[in-house]
This record gives structure tokens, C-alpha cells and sequence, in this order.
């Protein structure tokens, strides 16, 4: 198997490059994308394995690149494997709710989840184990 590429939208490039370093050193590629424009623009490009989205971001944020990917019938297909994990420090039921209704398969509330239980996670959600 490949090395599964992450697709990591989040606008702070400090918090950005922190989840880089400890996903490359699980074994993954990263992607970076700082702003939601950049995540459509990317997940359209590259053959990315799993999104990891920011809800809180310039140009479009977390929400609306869910609508996008909704709307888009051509990214809908290309993204119908690739789970779509929320990565915030939004947490109330109806911010969590929208996105499991619109696309999103998870919801990692930022503060509480360190890198390493996040690769946890995301093997899950890649079925790595
Ligand atoms: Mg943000």
C-alpha cells in the first residue's frame, strides 16, 4: 500500500505545520491548504486519501466547502471514498450536526485531541487498522 495523503485544511500555519510534522512522522503525506478555496482547488488536483477541515477559515470556511463538494458533481464523485474529518474548536450540537449531515464522516474538536489519538483516528477511518 502507498502512502495515503492527507488533505489539511486549516487557516493557522502554525497549528498547520504542528498536525504536518506529527502526520508525516505517522506516515502520511500532507497537503496543505490554508483557506477553503484552497481546499477545493486541491481536492481537485491531487489524489488525496482523507480531508482533515477547519471550520474556521478565510475565503470559504469549513461549512462552506462542504456545501461546495455537495454541490460539485464532479468532486461529489471524485471525494465519494475520501472521509471528510471536521478539525475545530467550533463544538455546539448544531455546528456538529450540520456537518455530519453535509458530508462530514467525523468531528475532532481541536482542543481536546492530540496529533497522535488524531492519527488514531484517521487510520480508522482509512481502514489501516
Ligand atoms: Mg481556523
Amino acid at each position: 500500500m502507498g502512502q495515503k495523503i492527507i488533505l489539511l485544511g486549516e487557516d493557522d500555519m502554525e497549528v498547520s505545520e504542528m498536525y504536518k510534522i506529527a502526520f508525516e512522522k505517522g506516515g502520511f503525506r500532507v497537503i496543505q491548504a490554508f483557506n477553503g478555496e484552497e481546499v477545493i482547488k486541491k481536492a481537485k488536483e491531487e489524489a488525496i486519501d482523507i480531508i482533515l477541515l477547519d471550520i474556521n477559515m478565510p475565503k470559504k470556511d469549513g461549512f462552506d466547502v462542504l456545501k461546495d463538494i455537495a454541490k460539485d458533481e464532479t468532486l461529489y464523485i471524485t471525494l465519494k471514498n475520501v472521509p471528510i474529518l471536521m478539525l475545530s474548536n467550533y463544538s455546539n450540537p448544531q455546528d456538529i450536526e450540520f456537518c455530519m449531515k453535509n458530508g462530514a464522516q467525523d468531528f475532532i474538536i481541536k482542543a481536546e485531541w492530540d496529533p497522535d489519538s488524531i492519527i488514531k483516528r484517521i487510520k480508522r477511518h482509512l481502514k489501516m487498522e
